[in-house]
């Protein structure tokens, strides 16, 4: 059998100083969590998001724990986060001892549903996890003005939204705080890392502390509060800093195969892109689709024939709550519109050197299964 080249759903572009900048911390000695790196990256991404403070950290998971914490999450309260989501999301609350409790999705831009949020809240509700999903931000208007209404915080989860904004404002810059990852599949990527923004000084004072063990900044080896260690290294602010050299070429590049994908694909009847609201830039982290249930191919069947061609994609998360391990999560409450997105939808080729070539041919992959369908269709396998 002829060996068919992958296409993977992702990978990182190390198109500007990412070496050159590397090969300076080895060169200059440079390479744990102190270093000129960190500091110019946190300033450089500080000026991407439009806030008044950026810290560097560990992850993106890390980030999501040190906001919690920042804010005094803790056993006790609870926090909204929406189903449709990465397990980090609601893994950072467990961490600090609270409960994630789960809202379900909007149908068109796949984000918490404002609608659905209201009534999830209870007295213990510290807190609103919005995450930004597939690089839409999600209803920050809606979310804020309720969140001010009950004295609730909002984190946005902005992992997958570099440079995605709302009302002209940056994610990053909408909540209290905010949250992003670095993961080698993100838009902007340092290997494994993370950061935090807020305009909130004094929470950033706390948060700096918490991720740095929780040492005294004043005073060497005084540890006035229980710390943990998640910092980032000096090496991997130096690919960030690269990379955010090239942040509008990043950025970009995932906005045009969304929406190349979206003229390619425009005759292919069932398959349902992301809302991109005119309020808001959709980023889109990932091009993904949600399959019709009633379509003649159905999702579990592009996934297979996709990959038959060599080219890779994921499935949707599955929604948070039906996982054993936040079973208890739900409050009682359907998730119809999530299990439905989850069931149904895939992510795409995405990454920013994607080729044109690629793309046309991942397109008419697609478009070939549909027409194939239509004469003589397959057997469905049997579930
Ligand atoms: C990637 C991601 C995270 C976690 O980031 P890590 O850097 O992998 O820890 C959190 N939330 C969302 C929505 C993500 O996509």
């Amino acid at each position: 059998m002829k060996k068919t080249r992958l296409i993977p759903v992702s990978q990182p572009s190390l198109i500007g100083n990412e070496k050159q900048y590397v090969i300076q911390c080895l060169d200059d000695n440079w390479i744990s969590s102190q270093g000129r790196f960190i500091e110019e990256f946190e300033e450089e991404f500080r000026q991407f998001c439009g806030v008044r403070n950026a810290i560097t950290c560990s992850n993106g998971t890390a980030a999501l724990h040190l906001a919690l914490l920042g804010l005094g999450v803790g056993p006790g309260d609870e926090v909204v986060v929406p189903t449709l989501s990465y397990v980090a999301t609601a893994n950072a609350v467990t961490y600090c001892g609270a409960r994630p409790v789960f809202v379900d999705s909007e149908r068109n831009t796949w984000n918490i549903d404002p609608g659905a949020l209201e009534g999830t809240l209870t007295p213990r509700t510290k807190a609103i996890i919005a995450v930004h999903t597939y690089g839409c931000p999600a209803d920050m208007g809606a979310i804020m003005s309720l969140a001010e209404q009950r004295g609730i915080y909002v984190i946005e989860d902005a992992a997958e939204a570099h440079g995605a904004e709302y009302r002209g404002q940056r994610a990053g810059s909408l909540g209290h705080v905010a949250t992003f990852s670095f993961y080698g599949n993100k838009i902007i990527s340092t290997g494994e890392g993370g950061m935090v923004t807020t305009d909130d000084d004094s929470l950033a004072k706390r948060i700096r502390q918490t991720k740095g063990q929780g040492m005294d900044p004043k005073r060497r080896y005084w540890f006035p509060v229980v710390g943990y260690n998640y910092r980032m290294t000096n090496i991997q602010a130096a690919i960030g800093l690269a990379q955010l050299e090239n942040a509008e070429w990043h950025v970009r590049r995932r906005i045009e195969i969304a929406e190349e994908y979206k003229k390619q694909l425009a005759g292919v009847p069932d398959l349902v892109f992301q809302a991109n609201p005119p309020d808001r830039r959709n980023v889109y982290w990932m091009t993904s689709v949600v399959v019709d249930p009633g379509a003649r191919v159905s999702r579990d069947q592009l996934q297979e024939g996709l990959a038959r061609a060599g080219i890779e994609t994921r499935p949707f998360f599955y929604p948070l709550h039906s996982l054993p391990i936040y079973r208890d999560c739900g409050l009682g409450q359907a998730f119809p519109i999530a299990e439905g997105l989850a069931a149904n939808g895939i992510n795409l080729p995405s990454f920013a050197e994607l080729s044109s070539d690629d793309l046309a041919f991942i397109s008419k992959t697609i478009v070939a299964m549909h027409d194939t369908r239509i004469e003589s269709p397959l057997p469905r396998k049997p579930s």
